[in-house]
């Protein structure tokens, strides 16, 4: 028996469960091992229904009979009523007042029970219990590898992630099987003994036997991080290669006089802030080195992205060669690409650059999918005009066109550039090493790369899904900006907010509402889904609130043309309310909607939240914010009070991390990092750990796959699961 032996190769499944395997991605025996329990339930405390007693305090496990509604002999009071049953003996369960409870549940269903026992001797019941609902009953303590040597402290046992047609009582009697048949002997611990021991992490078979079998919650813990730690080493080791990829490749060394940018600078209509200062001077430091640069710009929405952009693209397209200094700028050298997420975005970029660099004497090219333009016009040399492709790409090609703005469009194989120096890259998040080489195409250097995003993430996320970046924050908003004014409002106060935006939209505002996405577990039938409540809530603002004003939905089941046509209309103040989902891409710029609703707030973490608000920043009016929640938890209004202060998205990416579980981490999830590695997020010295040894394993081996083939094979899968690219 190996690891990568088949499980249907040892063990005999059946075709209900080998189906549910199949769905959890669970074929190869290390599949199943690697299947680590989510959580653990302690059952130390957990009496069994025989033996309860009059007055106590009981939490039992059973499954659900008998259950209906009555009505209270003398008070006529409802009372819902069942039996509990463990395998010991049956018990009654009483809740008074509860009446739907009985109609909630059916018999049959597992339960977990915690409440007072009441009643006589001979007739007690459950009284008023909490009830909680199982997919399966406790895994009995007998039944763990454990039993007989330390009976006492065998409290736990694991809850795994099931799906229909298995339960976690099936996981752990099979990963037992395993055990029994020896595959930890077997077993080849990948990472070596000298980083486990400096860190203090049980080597794999103990930390297996911890993780699905453990005697205590030390074990389980410890064993946890070991495998934490293993999945943030292989991310680390991965980043570390691309690094070292990018650092051994040729790349165009850039010297620029800060005097130099100054005549650039200038012409802004407003001076940069510290922070886009040091951005920029961190990059051209960068830019003079031998090695690309590979650096993560990270500013909120307004912090000024673009203006640091367009300023170190300057640098490049206006370098002179070493040789040429003091004669006669060359332009049109070395190229720049830069890339958006959006058409209506690269546009928008176009246009920005065109007004930064139209008095210079070079070319901009603007290559989307429906289309390609170049400013400055033959005709009118103050206008961009469209171009064909092809000629497009003929002066990007002999290096006529230094700048280049487009969508994905951009990284097309029939796109060649002469010089490419330098790609810019907005809100794309999953531009790997790859595309950057496919980008350099047959130039043999790499160009230089700066990915500019506003998700605001905490620290260990960005070490961890962006470990071959470097970072620059732009943690500092432009002067005079005022802040957003942000309300969390409450059931009973909407009819204010109401009131506020009408007068807002008398005066000649506009405003979003977002409505939460609804997740469905079947991503095809999302759309539909989202796209009824937006349109739902539209209908509601246009009938009961907003009768007088044009209102609009936006939802992902529009086509790109569609939604184009209604963020023109938006911006040109044809709708007074664009009603969206947070998923929507309303990237945007429309000065004049200074007013946006957030429905169902606690459904958000608060860097969504304050990525959502920063859509109504930009204006010179005064912008609002409301934080729309339905609960009444004095937990999710101090949570969602955070937003009004805290001073940008980082702070409050650290909240979430702090405040929610790491799963509900924005920009966690899309990274494809499994839960163990958003759990390893919450340990900046873990992560630290992590990438320091990888560092120094990629430096010092750089023949990895020969001289640690498991390591190598292990990153690859790795690498195959996070969507980076
Ligand atoms: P983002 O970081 O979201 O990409 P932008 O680059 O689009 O932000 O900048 C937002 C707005 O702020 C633009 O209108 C830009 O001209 C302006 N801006 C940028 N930097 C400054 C600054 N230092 N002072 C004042 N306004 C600025
Ligand atoms: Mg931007």
């Amino acid at each position: 028996m190996k690891p990568h032996d088949r499980l249907t190769d040892h063990v005999r499944i059946d075709s209900v469960h080998l189906k549910a395997l199949q769905r959890l991605s669970i074929i190869t025996i290390a599949d199943l091992l690697y299947y680590l329990p989510a959580r653990y339930e302690n059952i130390s405390d957990i009496q069994s229904v025989g033996g309860l007693e009059k007055g106590q305090e009981a939490v039992v496990y059973g499954q659900l009979s008998g259950l209906k509604t009555r009505k209270a002999w003398k008070s006529k009071k409802p009372i819902a009523e069942g039996y509990v049953e463990d395998g010991s003996a049956k018990i009654k369960i009483m809740w008074f007042n509860q009446p739907y409870l009985a109609k909630m549940y059916t018999d049959g269903t597992y339960v977990k029970l915690a409440g007072k026992v009441a009643g006589s001797e001979g007739k007690l019941y459950l009284s008023n219990p909490e009830i909680e609902l199982l997919d399966s009953l406790p895994i009995d303590r007998h039944d763990s590898i454990f039993a007989g040597t330390a009976a006492q402290d065998d409290t736990l046992y694991p809850v795994y992630r099931e799906t229909k047609g298995i339960t976690s009582r099936w996981l752990y009697h099979s990963v037992l099987k395993l055990f029994e048949k020896g595959i930890l002997e077997t077993l080849i611990d990948p990472i070596p003994s000298t980083i486990l021991k400096k860190y203090h992490l049980p080597e794999l078979s103990t930390a297996l036997i911890w993780a699905h079998a453990p005697k205590k919650a030390k074990d389980a813990e410890a064993a946890r991080k070991r495998f934490a730690f293993e999945e943030v080493f292989y991310i680390q080791i991965q980043k570390a290669q691309e690094r070292a990829a990018v650092s051994a490749a040729q790349t165009y060394t850039i010297n620029t006089e800060p005097r130099h940018l100054n005549a650039f600078t200038t012409r802004f209509p407003f001076a940069l802030t510290a922070a886009q200062d040091n951005a920029i001077n961190t990059i051209l430091t960068d830019f003079s080195g031998t090695h690309a640069m590979s650096r993560l710009l990270e500013g909120d929405v307004g912090s000024g992205k673009t203006a640091v952009a367009a300023t170190t693209a300057y640098a490049v397209i206006t370098s002179r060669p070493p040789e040429g200094v003091g004669k006669k700028i060359e332009y049109g050298n070395l190229q720049v690409a830069y890339m958006a997420p959006t058409e209506i975005l690269a546009k928008q970029h176009f246009e920005s650059f065109i007004e930064y660099f139209h008095h210079l004497p070079i070319s901009i090219g603007l290559i989307t999918g429906s289309g390609c333009m170049k400013f400055p016009s033959k005709s009118d040399p103050t206008k961009p005009t469209k171009i064909s492709k092809a000629q497009l790409l003929k002066w990007v090609k002999n290096g006529e066109v230094p700048v280049l703005i487009g969508t994905h469009a951009l990284i097309y194989k029939s796109v060649e550039f002469k010089h490419l120096a330098y790609v810019i890259i907005d809100e794309q998040h999953r531009f790997g090493t790859n595309q950057r080489k496919r980008l350099a195409k047959k130039d043999a250097r790499m160009p230089h790369l700066l990915s500019m995003t506003a998700t605001p993430i905490p620290r260990t996320l960005a070490l961890t899904i962006y470990g071959d970046l470097d970072i620059s924050l732009l943690d500092q908003m432009p002067a005079g900006r005022k802040p957003i004014k942000t309300t969390i409002v409450g059931p009973t106060q909407t009819k204010a907010m109401y009131d506020h935006i009408e007068s807002e939209l008398a005066t000649g505002r506009q405003a979003y509402v977002i409505c939460p996405r609804i997740a469905e577990p079947d991503p095809t039938k999302e759309n539909a889904l989202n796209m009824k409540s937006v349109i739902a809530e539209a209908k509601r603002l246009k009938s009961d609130i907003f009768p007088s004003w044009n209102i609009t939905a936006l939802h992902g089941k529009m086509n790109p043309t569609e939604k184009d046509k209604i963020m023109k209309q938006f911006a040109g103040h044809k709708i007074d309310i664009l009603v969206a989902t947070s998923v929507v891409e309303v990237g945007v710029n429309v000065p004049n909607a200074t007013n946006i609703i957030i429905e169902g707030a606690e459904r958000f973490g608060l860097a969504q939240l304050h990525q959502l608000r920063g859509r109504v920043v930009r204006g010179t009016h005064q912008a609002y914010c409301f934080a729309v929640t339905e609960s009444k938890s004095d937990k999710t209004r101090d949570r969602l009070k955070a937003l009004a202060t805290a001073k940008n998205g980082f702070e409050l990416a650290e909240h979430d991390l702090q405040f929610r579980g790491s799963g509900e981490l924005y920009g966690g999830k899309q990274s494809g990092l499994s839960d163990l590695g958003m759990d390893a997020i919450r340990n900046l010295k873990l992560v630290e750990a992590a990438r320091t040894e990888a560092k120094h394993l990629v430096a010092s081996h750089p023949d990895l796959a020969r001289s640690f083939p498991l390591i190598a094979e292990n990153v690859t899968r790795i690498g195959d699961a996070l969507h980076m690219e």
